[in-house]
């Protein structure tokens, strides 16, 4: 009887076929934010990423909805970097009752803690506002997606895996941390799942920093895997090189000084702040620097400064030699932290030209819409956008030329020089990707792209079908894509 099975058993080499392995994309999958992807190999299940959709009404839907996966099933999660749209979902999750290890880089983990945080009490206010005027119409209180108390369950949750260390999460599943150099502790993930000669080695890209960017190093690039998955963000364009960009950054500083009016720059508290002091460092040194004040105000900017002043164990090597001749990023002689609400307020009353950073970087919330309520209407006053305004914002109101805007109901007229400089995108641009990928000279890995808009991810596609001869799969939301084949 025994005999007469054996003739039923798979022929050898059948059986890397019949095993699982694959992603589901239920994010960032031809959008740009909400990063979650389920990779599964055999019965084990790693999440990787679990982010939050921005920027429209639809997104906060889809938020809200129930996870479209079986949290029970989850074995680890696994986060490439601290942006809300990678990691916003996390206290969600574990309120629902995630309770397994979630992996990331130590400086991931320390800024992932911030930003929850402060997520979790946007969530809160904004509900209580909700509520309020809902209560004013006789209609019930809306619950936060999240609150504080969530946000806290997450924390224990982490393990801080550093660069380059190869962690075993599973049996068969194991993953080293690679430098994305996007934002402080970004990784590029490169999973070896399977064993011998089903080993499958894929490569998660997360975010991916442009080269050259301040304090932090370039991204790593890889040369072996059989899949990777991909950001497309920026598939269909190049940024303004860094030395035009600073130019027209020096140029404009000088334009205002000239005027004697405040220059308000809103700014994301988290990695595009810190660029812009090690800038404005790098123009007081060589005595280029047109403003003696320049003034942080934003609390999380605050908290965030000091956890990159001690990390400078992730710096590239020019900011190390500036930090051996004395430079230090949390004691600029000539930059002032704003702490408390009266200081912020004080600044209104600053009658010598200043430097003001301060958040929002979309001016969609925080202490830079009092900045922008008591210098748009002046004509000396100038405002630097540096970062992508996202449709509906007051931010791209500005940049589109708005003759007057609305600050907390009242309506301002604009007077001020209304400046954008496009250069310091924490994100590669398609020359940077192409290379990226191109680096992968050990075969001809099988890829994905995910984290674009269509028009960028079909322009990449396009350009990697003509090197590689293999187009690159656009996975759709809900979508499943096995890559353990041959
Ligand atoms: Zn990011």
């Amino acid at each position: 009887m025994q005999s007469s099975a054996v003739p039923h058993l798979p022929a050898a080499g059948a059986a890397a076929t019949s095993i699982v392995m694959d992603i589901t994309f239920y994010g960032a999958a031809r959008e740009v934010t909400g990063s979650c992807f389920l990779i599964r190999y055999r019965d084990r299940r790693v999440l990787f990423d679990c982010g939050m959709r921005q920027g429209t009404f639809e997104a906060d839907k889809k938020n809200r909805r129930r996870f479209q996966f079986d949290i029970g099933q989850l074995d680890a999660v696994v986060l490439s970097h601290a942006h809300i749209d990678h990691c916003g979902l996390l206290p969600k999750l574990a309120a629902a009752g995630y309770a397994g290890p979630i992996y990331a880089t130590p400086a991931t983990v320390a800024l992932t803690e911030i930003l929850l945080r402060d997520a979790a009490h946007i969530q809160e206010s904004d509900a209580e506002r909700e509520t309020r005027w809902r209560a004013r119409e006789g209609k019930s209180a809306v619950e936060p997606m999240y609150t504080t108390q969530d946000a806290e369950k997450v924390f224990p949750l982490f393990k801080p895996v550093p660069y380059w260390k190869d962690c075993r999460i599973l049996d068969e599943i194991e993953f080293r941390f690679h430098d994305a150099g996007h934002i402080l502790g970004s990784a590029i993930t490169e999973f070896e799942i399977g064993s011998g000669g089903n080993m499958r080695r894929l490569v998660m890209s997360g975010d991916i920093g442009p080269d050259g960017q301040a304090l932090i190093r370039d991204p790593e690039t890889l040369d072996h895997a059989h899949a990777v998955v991909m950001e497309s963000t920026y598939g269909d364009r190049d940024h303004r090189s860094r030395e035009e960009t600073l130019a027209e950054f020096e140029r404009v500083l000088h334009e205002a000084a000239e005027t004697g009016g405040h220059v308000i720059i809103p700014a994301f508290a988290v990695g595009r702040t810190q660029s812009l002091l090690y800038r404005l460092a790098e123009l007081d040194r060589d005595k280029r620097l047109p403003f003696r004040e320049v003034y942080v105000d934003s609390p999380m900017a605050l908290t965030t400064t000091g956890l990159y002043c001690r990390s400078a164990g992730l710096f590239d090597e020019e900011t190390l030699e500036l930090i051996e001749q004395g430079f230090e990023l949390c004691d600029l002689d000539f930059v002032h932290f704003t702490h408390s609400v009266e200081d912020s307020k004080a600044l209104n009353e600053l009658r010598r030209p200043a430097i003001i950073i301060s958040a929002s970087g979309m001016c969609t919330g925080g202490r830079v819409l009092h900045h922008l309520r008591h210098n748009l209407w002046r004509p000396e006053a100038h405002v630097v956008f540096v970062g992508f305004q996202g449709r509906g914002t007051l931010g791209r109101q500005l940049v589109d030329g708005a003759k007057a805007v609305r600050i907390y109901g009242e309506e301002v007229s604009v007077k001020a020089a209304i400046h954008t400089i496009n250069g310091f995108s924490a994100h590669a641009g398609r020359s940077d990707l192409i290379r990226w990928h191109d680096a992968f000279t050990k075969g001809n890995p099988q890829t994905m792209l995910v984290h674009g808009e269509e028009d960028s991810m079909e322009a990449l596609a396009d350009a990697l079908e003509k090197r590689r001869h293999a187009r690159p799969a656009m996975p759709r939301e809900g979508e499943t894509i096995s890559f353990g084949k041959d």
